[in-house]
C-alpha cells in the first residue's frame, strides 16, 4: 500500500487537447493559450490574464509590473512557500514579515499597520491552504497609506472573501498549477489583472520584453521567457473546464476525513477559514498536539506508505534568509509554533474511503502510541 500525498486529476478531456495541440502545428501561443487565458477573465471576472511557465514567474513579473524595485518595503507572512518572498527579493525588494494568527494561519491583520514604513509600497497577502485573507481590511489599509496589493492565490484557486474570488481584488493575483495544486498544467502560473498597463507590462515581461504590438525580434524592454506552451495550455483548459467538478470532489474528501477526525476523537486540530470566507481545498493540514514528535510519527506513517510532509517551514529561518537578513528563532514566535506542529497528510480527488479509514487508522494508532511511550 502506498497512499502519495498528492496527485492531479487528469481525464480524457485533457489528453484529447493535448493531442490537438499536437496535431495542430501550434505548439506556442496558439488557441489553447488563448483560450485558457480567456477562461480565466471569464471563470473570474477579471479583465486581463496572462498565462506564464511558473506561479513563481508570474509572481516575479507582478512584482516587475508596479515597478517595485531597490529601497521598496513590502508586508507579506513568514508562513509560506519560499516563492511568495523570493519573489520581492528578485527586485531588490524587501519583504517585511508579519507574523500570523494561529487559525486561518494568515498575516495576522491587526498588526500589519504597525509593520508599514516610509519605505512600504504594497502588501503581498498569500491565501495559504486555500484560506481567504481578510481583503476588505487589507484593501482598506492599502488605501489608506497607498500600497499596492498583490495576491499570491496560488494555493487558492475558487476560495471567496464574501461574494469575491481571491486573486480578483488587489492590483494584481497569482494563481499556480504544480502538480499538487488544485488544478495543474504540469508548471504553470497566472497573473490576473484589471489594470491595462500592468497587463501590457507583464505580457511584455513574459515574452523577452516584447511589446505587444512589435515585430518578434523587437525588444522595448529586459524581459524573460517565462511562456506557457500550448501543451501545458491545453491541460489547463480541460482542467478549468472541469473546476468546480475538481473542487467540489475535493471538498467531499475533505469532508469524510474531518468526519473521521472527529469519530476517532483525535487530539489534533484543523486550520480554519475566517467566517466570512469560502476556503479551497489545496491540502489537509493537521496540527498535532506540541508533545507529539512530529518527524518521527511521519517516518512512522511512512512505513506503513503513507506520505506526509512539514508544511511548510517557515521563510525566515530557511538557511537563505537568514544569511541576508539575519533572522533568528523567534522573529515570528506565531509562525514557528504552527510549522513546528502542521503536517500534510495524503490528499487528492482520487483517494477513497478505504485509503482515508487507513491513513486515520495509522494515524490514531500512532498518535495514541506516542502519547503513552512519551514519543
Ligand atoms: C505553489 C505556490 C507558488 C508558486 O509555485 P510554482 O511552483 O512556481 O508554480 C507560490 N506561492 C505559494 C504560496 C505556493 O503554494
Amino acid at each position: 500500500m502506498f497512499i502519495p500525498l498528492s496527485r492531479p486529476d487528469i481525464s480524457q478531456r485533457e489528453k484529447n487537447y493535448v493531442l490537438e495541440v499536437l496535431d495542430s502545428g501550434h505548439l506556442s501561443f496558439g488557441e489553447k493559450l488563448r483560450r485558457f487565458e480567456e477562461i480565466f477573465c471569464t471563470a473570474f471576472q477579471s479583465k486581463y490574464a496572462v498565462a506564464m511557465n511558473s506561479g513563481t514567474s508570474a509572481l516575479h513579473v507582478a512584482v516587475k509590473s508596479l515597478g517595485l524595485g531597490p529601497g521598496d518595503e513590502v508586508i507579506t507572512t513568514p508562513y509560506s512557500f519560499i516563492a511568495s518572498s523570493n519573489c520581492l527579493l528578485y527586485e531588490g525588494v524587501k519583504p517585511i514579515f508579519v507574523d500570523i494568527e494561529p487559525v486561518s494561519l494568515n498575516m495576522d491583520i491587526e498588526i500589519i499597520e504597525k509593520a508599514i514604513t516610509a519605505k512600504t509600497r504594497g502588501i503581498l497577502p498569500v491565501h495559504i491552504f486555500g484560506h481567504p485573507n481578510n481583503m476588505e481590511q487589507i484593501m482598506e489599509i492599502a488605501n489608506k497609506y497607498k500600497l499596492r496589493v498583490i495576491e499570491d492565490a496560488c494555493e487558492a484557486i475558487g476560495a471567496k472573501w464574501k461574494k469575491k474570488n481571491v486573486g480578483t481584488i488587489g492590483d494584481v493575483g497569482i494563481f499556480a498549477f504544480y502538480p499538487n495544486k488544485q488544478i495543474t498544467t504540469g508548471e504553470g502560473g497566472i497573473l490576473l489583472t484589471d489594470s491595462e498597463e500592468i497587463y501590457l507590462q507583464a505580457c511584455s515581461l513574459r515574452n523577452q520584453g516584447r511589446d505587444l504590438q512589435s515585430t518578434w525580434l523587437d525588444h522595448t524592454i529586459i524581459g524573460y521567457n517565462y511562456r506557457m506552451s500550448d501543451l501545458q495550455a491545453a491541460v489547463g483548459l480541460a482542467q478549468m473546464e472541469r473546476l468546480n467538478d475538481i473542487l467540489m470532489k475535493r471538498e467531499e474528501v475533505a469532508d469524510r476525513y474531518l468526519s473521521l477526525i472527529s469519530d476517532y476523537q483525535l487530539p489534533i486540530s484543523i486550520p480554519q477559514p475566517l467566517p466570512q470566507s469560502t476556503k479551497s481545498w489545496f491540502v489537509f493540514i493537521i496540527l498535532l498536539p506540541s508533545f507529539i514528535n512530529r518527524d518521527l510519527l511521519s517516518q512512522n506513517l511512512a512505513q506503513k506508505g503513507i506520505e506526509t510532509k512539514p508544511y511548510f517551514p517557515v521563510i525566515h529561518l530557511q538557511t537563505s534568509y537568514q544569511k541576508l537578513f539575519g533572522y533568528s528563532p523567534g522573529d515570528y514566535p506565531i509562525s514557528e509554533h504552527i510549522s513546528r506542529r502542521s503536517l500534510a497528510i495524503p490528499f487528492h480527488t482520487k483517494l477513497t474511503y478505504p485509503e482515508q479509514q487507513y491513513v486515520i487508522d495509522h494515524l490514531a494508532f500512532e498518535l495514541e502510541r506516542m502519547m503513552k511511550s512519551g514519543n
